[in-house]
């Protein structure tokens, strides 16, 4: 559509908007949903071009190491060394194919990350609440918006509550933009189409309704080209200075490369080809050239086995971060607890009744004394259900022969309350009373307000929220005859503590009655006029898998903190439920903002619930466990909890209650919300870590291994044990498997016993460095001996290089047996008993092995001779002596340092 073609929006009312998209205040229908679909397309921005599996496969040639091996290739050819040709760009195009495939397995994780943060929608069709895929709007679909949110689409605002968006994406203007309904001036710039909400822009307060009115590449940010948000690099600070250290590896050992080359050539006279074969063969052998890209690898294998774990790592460097998380800070509501709520007591001035029920099915005994109550013949229990159906967000349906809900979950446990007590008699409360104004419930103040009005010109202001702030705001409280009583506060705090002692979330409601002109609600309505009608006992039972991660974490020395908006009572009585460390005392929000700086950074060491705390000071709390040198895991779900987010090493957002204003702040984004999925982030950075500890201490010491021996043979002016071919051959084959295995190592038992590394700790410590001159000095001892011994027993020279060509393998596959287990104290069962991946990659290794040790075309490529049974069993043996050799160095090494894993 043009500009010409699309009205503009903004000018018109919200009438004629409705009337031009042929929509409806009550929402499209599925029908008219699927043909718009159809005919206008998705809600998407059209996506940045891919590069072409070609473009890709090129790009693996801009590789300083790839351009020395295509000139080898080119030599030989003009030499006419026609075996080496085909097997040096044999070489070449297969590591190209892998670079390839790898990069894609990498992206492919990165995209389904992407679609698992995919925006939703609350839309309202067929006259009912949903939610939805932000790519399923159309025009005309009527959206909700609330604080939190992202604007889905562009929208015309039809209703709007304190509605307050920030526009920057659009306008550039940073701070938030306050909306209303009522049309503005046809050539009113972006910025004051106040009626109006764009897409990608976010809301930062207050609620509203609207009509969504282009979607897709016509919206106005779709329009000024923006794309969906650019694929990430796949890489960590980690992985970037592995890359580093492999680059000044290749540049020194082409520098080494080219000056053998010349000494030999200038000074030795030594014959170009054969030199310039063996310095390729050595550059080969030496550069880890395979290991940036199998690190990328062992990176995506843990953003989806996170992702597995209800993770979302939304920026990847937060894998390594999480790995050295030493505390975590959690929500209690949904994250600690199931989020399953259900009222199970209501307290009046005249009675205490419990409530029975399942889930949210709105259906179920009011018992006072035990017994069912007729709930017609109570008329404050009538009362305090519509306040709970009124000053409400949530719905609640049956579908599918279960009861399921949209919205909050404490709000929709309400609902179903309110249907329990008014089941009798079948009432409708909100057909009934009309909702006129909204103060949308904010953890800052605690309360949610609605302003209702019904048909015969009634006014009511509702209110719901925490207990004390609730009754700060009556100024009475109601008898059952409907009459105000005087306000017995301590009775009702007591009333509220007994409740949250049994670890009940409280609700206080509460009314006034107003003129029906009263049609504005303001936060000066409420103060000191209400009424109070009771109070509301909630359960949320603990999640059984979040006792448990707690306990796990604090094996791994993981401090773990609960912070709430809930009363200090309940906070405590479910932090004993999990098995927190400091239970005894509780730090309130009121009681934090008196300390200092100094004294929360003690008082934080030993306390671990915070409660009836508000945003700012989960961002304080965030600020002194940091002080103390701790790396800082916090949790939040809305608008106000990105700061905090932001400020904590790694932010985790909820997937489910949370707002995409969290999201966008958080670094994780947990898909179900649970405490038990942090701790298994958690464990998969260590496991990331752990893992490219491991793929970096097999790659290297190999390659130090392998290089030693060209290069000893080199300057003594020896025969090569193992010829150019031969080495480019057992790189490529080992890189491949046996490199990559380790990318795909499960968490290993040591994992979560450890306390948490240090961060920002260098990969490549003291104890790396000596392993890679130990094992690199062993393998060149084992290769050039049983080359030696080959010819000491009269073989020629083939044959002794077959066995020192499978001598390196040999050893590289039982090295990558003791890497493997390198964490735990010594090697074990499950060490050996391995992994399908592991022992895939040994069996692959093996039959490539013997096909060219055996089978005459492949003897005649790679110049080698069938070895006999008894030196197969030799370098075996040889293996295993390594094994039990290196075994034996732990132990003492580990010993001497007094190292305890
Ligand atoms: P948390 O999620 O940590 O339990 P919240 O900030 O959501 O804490 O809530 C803090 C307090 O605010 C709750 O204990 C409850 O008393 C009140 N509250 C929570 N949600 C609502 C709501 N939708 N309407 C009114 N009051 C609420
Ligand atoms: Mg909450």
């Amino acid at each position: 559509m043009t500009d010409e073609q699309q009205p503009q929006w903004h000018a018109l009312s919200s009438e004629e908007a409705i009337l031009a998209l042929n929509a409806d205040p009550a929402g499209l229908t599925q029908e008219q949903v699927s043909e718009r679909l159809a005919s206008v397309g998705p809600n998407k921005l059209p996506e940045a071009p891919q590069a072409s599996s070609l473009t890709r496969f090129l790009k693996q040639f801009a590789n300083l190491l790839v351009i020395v091996l295509i000139i080898a290739g080119v030599l030989t050819a003009f030499l006419q060394h026609w075996i080496d040709t085909a097997v040096i760009f044999a070489v070449v195009i297969v590591n190209a194919i892998i670079g390839v495939m790898q990069e894609g397995k990498a992206e492919k994780a990165m995209d389904s990350i992407r679609q698992m943060l995919a925006l939703k929608a609350a839309v309202i069709r067929n006259g009912k609440r949903r939610t939805v895929a932000g790519e399923e709007l159309v025009p005309g679909d009527v959206v909700l918006l609330e604080a939190g949110d992202k604007v889905p689409a562009d929208i015309r605002l039809l209703s709007s509550h304190s509605l307050a968006i920030q526009e920057s994406l659009l306008t550039g203007e940073s701070l938030p933009v306050e909306k209303q309904v009522t049309a503005v001036a046809e050539n009113a710039a972006l910025g004051d189409r106040q009626c109006m909400a764009f897409s990608g822009t976010t809301v930062t307060a207050g609620q509203a309704k609207g009509l969504v009115v282009a979607t897709g590449g016509n919206t106005e940010i779709g329009r000024i080209g923006g794309m969906l948000s650019d694929v990430q690099k796949l890489t960590t600070p980690l992985v970037e200075q592995m890359d580093v250290l492999a680059r000044w590896i290749t540049g020194f050992i082409l520098t080494v490369a080219v000056i053998l080359l010349l000494v030999g050539t200038l000074l030795l006279d030594q014959p170009f080809t054969d030199l310039f074969l063996a310095v390729v063969g050595l550059s080969v052998a030496a550069i880890p050239e395979g290991l940036p890209a199998v690190l990328t690898i062992t990176l995506a294998v843990g953003v989806q086995a996170m992702a597995k774990r209800n993770a979302i790592v939304r920026v990847l460097p937060a894998i390594e971060t999480l790995g050295s998380v030493s505390v975590i800070c959690s929500d209690k509501t949904g994250t600690f607890t199931r989020n399953e709520m259900m009222v199970v007591s209501v307290q009046t001035a005249a009675n205490d009744y419990d409530v029975d029920g399942e889930g949210y099915e709105p259906i179920g005994d009011v018992l006072f004394n035990g017994k069912p109550v007729h709930t017609a013949e109570q008329p404050l229990l009538q009362e305090v259900a519509r306040a709970c159906a009124l000053c409400n967000d949530a719905e609640i349906h049956h579908r599918n022969d279960s009861w399921s809900f949209e919205g909050d979950p404490m709000e929709a446990a309400l609902v179903s309350f309110a249907g329990k007590a008014t089941f009798d008699e079948g009432e409708d409360f909100k057909a009934l009373w009309r909702r006129t104004d909204v103060l949308p419930f904010d953890s800052t103040t605690q309360y949610m307000a609605t302003l209702n009005h019904d048909h015969n010109g009634h006014g009511a202001i509702l209110v719901k929220g925490a207990p004390e702030v609730v009754l700060a705001l009556c100024k009475a409280q109601q008898a059952a005859d409907g009459s105000e009583q005087t306000l017995d506060i301590s009775l009702w705090t007591a009333k509220a503590e007994a409740m949250a002692r049994q670890g009940q979330r409280v609700l206080a409601v509460a009314q006034r009655p107003v003129q029906a002109e009263h049609t504005v609600l303001s936060a000066d309505d409420l103060t000191g006029s209400l009424s109070l009608l009771g109070l509301v006992g909630l359960i949320d039972p603990p999640r059984q898998e979040a006792i448990k991660a707690v306990q796990t974490c604090l094996n791994a020395n993981i401090q773990v903190k609960m912070i709430t908006g809930d009363h200090g009572v309940t906070a405590q009585a479910i932090g004993k439920q999990l098995g927190l460390t400091h239970t005894d005392k509780v730090l309130t929000g009121s009681e934090l903002d008196r300390l200092s700086d100094e004294e929360l950074k003690e008082a934080v060491q030993h306390t671990d619930v915070f409660a009836r705390t508000t945003p700012e000071h989960k961002l304080r709390l965030v600020m002194a466990l940091q002080s103390l040198g701790l790396t800082v895991s916090m949790t939040g779900d809305g608008v106000n909890d990105a700061p905090s987010l932001k400020r904590a090493d790694a932010g985790v957002a909820m997937g489910l209650k949370g707002s995409e204003a969290a999201k966008e702040a958080a670094e994780v984004v947990l898909a179900d919300d649970n405490f038990a999925s942090i701790a298994a982030a958690v464990e998969q950075g260590r496991t990331v870590y752990a893992n490219i500890k491991k793929v970096v201490s097999w790659t290297l010491p190999t390659n130090a291994g392998e290089a030693l021996t060209i290069i000893v043979a080199l300057l003594a002016g020896l025969p090569y044990p193992i010829t150019p071919v031969q080495i480019l051959w057992v790189n490529m084959i080992t890189a491949v498997t046996l490199g990559m295995a380790l990318a795909f190592e499960p968490t290993d038992a040591a994992t979560m016993k450890k306390p948490p590394r240090p961060r920002g700790q260098a990969l490549i410590q003291p104890a790396l460095v000596w392993q890679i001159l130990l094992v690199g000095t062993l393998f060149f001892l084992a290769v050039f001996g049983i080359y030696r011994y080959a010819i000491a027993a009269g073989h020629d020279v083939e044959y002794a290089r077959t066995l020192a060509m499978n001598m390196l393998v040999g050893l590289e596959i039982f090295y990558l047996f003791f890497v493997r287990t390198m964490n735990l104290r010594s090697i074990t069962l499950q060490g050996i008993k391995g992994t399908k991946v592991v022992w895939a990659a040994v069996g692959v290794v093996v039959l490539a092995q013997l096909a060219i040790s055996y089978i005459a075309p492949l003897q005649a490529v790679f110049g080698t001779h069938s070895p006999t049974l008894t030196d197969n069993l030799v370098i075996v043996l040889t293996g295993i002596a390594m094994l039990i050799l290196l075994e034996l160095e732990k132990i003492v090494r580990l010993s001497l340092t007094g190292k305890h894993h």
